[in-house]
């Protein structure tokens, strides 16, 4: 086989331990590579949101290493760990954690603030964004003058207006009826097919059974992991 690409994302057997304690995550490996579109499964509890977590810088291995876009997160202080954060990894959670009474554009050119970027361009990004979304004609409105449909695209918007090596989404359809998730997951896969890298959190399985490929968690153990319907050792 040719040269692998490189990964944007690379466990190397990581555990994570609350205090409790609870092991939520336990020595798992994974590679995902520029491009793809991954979903996670498994129960609730499994530890999904963890490995998320984990993925996103917003929490440390206590055994493993993690490493997005090459960075080993184990060896950066907290700054270097927050600038990579905000420069690199776009959330998407199941609330929309929309700012009450603040524009769609400024929610979103806010996705910008920590990458340094002028007002200007920070607000043409945000318009930019808003657009590939689909919302062009909602950048002046108030989040609580849209749908949660809506909200869900505009929070999108937010995580990709930097141009993330990858963007994050925990169970970013929980909160929306099923004709609403189904336009967000379609959303996600437009980007995909527009290149970003895309992780998705999602308890529907028939969803995550029509994404490229699946990760399948339980008990915090890595227990599956298909490529388009064949069991994969290619991405490890
Ligand atoms: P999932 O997203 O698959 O539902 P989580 O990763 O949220 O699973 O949780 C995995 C396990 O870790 C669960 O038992 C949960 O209660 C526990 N857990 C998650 N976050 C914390 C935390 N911050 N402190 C203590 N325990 C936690
Ligand atoms: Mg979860």
């Amino acid at each position: 086989m040719s040269e692998r690409p490189p990964a944007v994302v690379e466990f190397d057997a990581v555990s994570k331990t609350y205090p409790g304690p609870v092991t939520a995550v336990r020595e798992v490996s994974l590679r995902i590579g520029r491009g793809e579109l991954v979903g996670v499964v498994g129960p609730s509890g499994s530890g999904k949101s963890s490995v998320l977590h984990l993925m996103g810088s917003l929490d440390r291995p206590s055994a493993g290493r993690v490493l997005i876009d090459g960075h080993d997160v184990a060896k950066l202080s907290d700054r270097e760990v927050s600038a990579l954060r905000a420069t690199r990894i776009g959330f998407v959670f199941q609330q929309f954690h929309l700012a009450v009474g603040v524009p769609v554009l400024d929610s979103v050119a806010d996705g910008l603030l920590y990458a340094g970027v002028p007002v200007r361009r920070r607000r043409a990004g945000a318009a930019a964004a808003l657009a590939r979304v689909g919302l062009s004609h909602r950048v002046h409105h108030l989040p609580h003058q849209l749908s949660g449909g809506e909200r869900q695209r505009v929070a999108v918007a937010r995580a990709v207006v930097g141009g993330p090596s990858v963007l994050l989404a925990d169970e970013p359809t929980g909160n929306l009826d099923s004709a609403s998730g189904a336009a967000v997951l379609e959303l996600l896969r437009e980007l995909h097919a527009g290149g970003t890298t895309v992780v998705v959190i999602t308890h529907d399985r028939e969803i995550a059974a029509r994404l490229p490929r699946r990760i399948e968690m339980r008990d915090g153990r890595l227990v599956g992991d298909t490529v388009r319907g064949t069991t994969s050792g290619a991405h490890r």
